[in-house]
C-alpha cells in the first residue's frame, strides 16, 4: 500500500499538472457590498483535455476563467500554471506566461474592424517578434478554414468567419491552451455546432487543450470532462455528461 501511494506521488511530480488551482477564492470589493464570485474552488488539468465549464448566468465561470487565463488574480488560494506559482507574479510576468502559453477567443470575436484577416491573426506574432509572421498567419487561417478570407475586413466576413479568424489569432502563437468564454454566444445554431467541431479536432488532433466556458448545453456536449458552477461553488466535476446535466439542473440550461 505504502509503495504504490509512493510511486503515485512521484508520478505526479514527474508529470506536472499543466494547471492546478487550490482553494481559490474570488471576491470583488465593491465597498458596500462584496461579491463572492468564486469560493474554494480547487481542480487540477491535464494537458490535452477538453473541459467545459457549465452553469447559470452569473454562476462564476468567467470567474473562474479568467484565473485559469491568468488575467485575474485570485483573492485568496495558488494557482499552479505548468508548476510555477502564477498568483504571486507580476501584472508584466502574468502578461509574459499568458502569451506564451494561452490563446483566448471571446464571443464577440475582438477583432480589429479595420484590418485585414491576416493581420488580425498576425498582432500576437508581431509582439514575440516573429520573422515569419505573414506566413504563419496564414497558415493558421487555413487550418482553421478561413485561407480564402485572409483579405477580408472582419464586416465583410459572417459570424463564424470572424470567430474562425479569432481563434487563429488565438492559436498562433503556439500556446497549448485554448480558452474560449461563450464562443458560441453570437453564433447560430449550425455554425455553433461547426465551431464545436472545429475544438474538437483542435483537441484530438493538435492536443490543445481547451477550456471551453458555455451555458448553451448542445455546446456542452463536446467536451469530455464537465465542471459544474453554482453561485461561485463548483458543485460537480464529472467525466459524465448526464451526472453534469443533474448537477446544473437541467431546466438552467
Ligand atoms: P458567469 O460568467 O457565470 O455569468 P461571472 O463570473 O461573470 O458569472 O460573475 C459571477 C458573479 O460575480 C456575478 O454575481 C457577477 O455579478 C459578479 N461579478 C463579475 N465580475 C465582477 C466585477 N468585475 N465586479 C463585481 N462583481 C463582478
Ligand atoms: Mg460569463
Amino acid at each position: 500500500m505504502q509503495t504504490t501511494r509512493k510511486r503515485i506521488h512521484s508520478a505526479e511530480n514527474s508529470e506536472l499538472a499543466l494547471i492546478e488551482i487550490r482553494d481559490v477564492d474570488k471576491i470583488y470589493d465593491l465597498g458596500e457590498v462584496k461579491v463572492e464570485a468564486l469560493r474554494n474552488a480547487s481542480l487540477t488539468l491535464e494537458e490535452g483535455e477538453y473541459v467545459a465549464l457549465i452553469g447559470a448566468s452569473g454562476s462564476g465561470k468567467s470567474t473562474l476563467m479568467n484565473i485559469l487565463g491568468s488575467l485575474d488574480k485570485p483573492t485568496n488560494g495558488t494557482y499552479l500554471l505548468a508548476g510555477e506559482e502564477v498568483s504571486n507574479m507580476s501584472r508584466d510576468e502574468r502578461a509574459k506566461i499568458r502569451n506564451e502559453r494561452i490563446g483566448f477567443v471571446f464571443q464577440n470575436f475582438n477583432l480589429l474592424a479595420r484590418t485585414p484577416a491576416i493581420e488580425n491573426v498576425e498582432l500576437p506574432l508581431l509582439y514575440s517578434g516573429s520573422t515569419e509572421s505573414k506566413k504563419l498567419a496564414r497558415e493558421m487561417l487555413e487550418r482553421v478554414g478561413v485561407g480564402d478570407r485572409a483579405h477580408h475586413h472582419p464586416n465583410q466576413l459572417s459570424g463564424g468567419q470572424q470567430q474562425r479568424v479569432a481563434i487563429a489569432r488565438a492559436l498562433v502563437n503556439n500556446p497549448s491552451i485554448l480558452l474560449a468564454d461563450e464562443p458560441t454566444g453570437n453564433l447560430d445554431t449550425k455554425t455553433s455546432h461547426d465551431m464545436m467541431q472545429l475544438f474538437k479536432q483542435l483537441n484530438e488532433e493538435n492536443g490543445i487543450t481547451i477550456i471551453l466556458v458555455t451555458h448553451e448545453r448542445d455546446v456542452a456536449q463536446f467536451a469530455n470532462r464537465w465542471i459544474v458552477l453554482r453561485d461561485g461553488n463548483i458543485v460537480a466535476d464529472t467525466r459524465d455528461f448526464s451526472e453534469a446535466l443533474i448537477a446544473l439542473e437541467t431546466r438552467l440550461m
